[in-house]
């Protein structure tokens, strides 16, 4: 069927069948993942390790994303760099509220992504249960090389728009409150 059979079968609706559209938002996702910013927030040792891969020697500009901002309204990609204790998460759930959508999350390292060692009730075992997580980068602390796979990663995911599309579906990440972990 062709572009205008589609919008008087399906409406407006009909748009999303025809292949200009399709390349129309192929471009959009190839934009969003080489100019996606991430937030500045590190919350323990393995904030270093991403301080290292936002320097000149591992060039994270490379995939347009060198511009650490300090407003989450103007991020895209929250790399939860650290353990999170029960005191931060709200915080850390307010600061993700207010980044725009489309928004991504990198949990990195172990103890954001479990709790890690700090198996103990001060701190969060699994930052999951805070935020959508879209990429979990492993290690104690990841490296620069695993960071930047971690966003080579999600690049891919947010290029084959997977995780618009999982979100459409399932709601994730719209569902919690502040009051609900606070
Ligand atoms: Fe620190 Fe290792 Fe935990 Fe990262 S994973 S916050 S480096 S103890």
């Amino acid at each position: 069927m062709g572009l205008v059979d589609d919008v008087l079968a399906d409406g407006i609706g009909g748009l999303g069948h025809n292949a200009i559209t399709g390349r129309l938002e192929d471009l959009i996702n190839w934009a969003r993942s080489r100019s996606s910013w991430p937030a500045s927030f590190g919350l323990a040792c393995c904030a270093i390790e991403m301080m290292g891969t936002g320097g000149a020697h591992y060039d994270i500009s490379r995939f347009g994303m060198e511009v650490f901002r300090a407003s989450p309204r103007q991020a895209d990609i929250m790399i939860v760099a650290g353990r999170v204790s029960q005191k931060m998460a709200p915080v850390l759930r307010q600061v993700y509220d207010q980044m725009m959508e489309p928004k991504w999350v990198i949990s990195m390292g172990v103890c954001a992504s479990s709790g890690g060692m700090f198996n103990n009730y001060a701190v969060v075992q699994g930052v999951d249960q805070i935020v959508p997580v879209d990429v979990y980068a492993p290690g104690c602390p990841p490296t620069p090389e695993t960071l930047i796979h971690a966003i080579e990663t999600l690049h891919q995911k947010i290029e084959d728009g997977e995780i618009l599309k999982r979100r459409a579906e399932t709601g994730a990440g719209a569902n919690l409150h502040i009051e609900e972990i606070a």
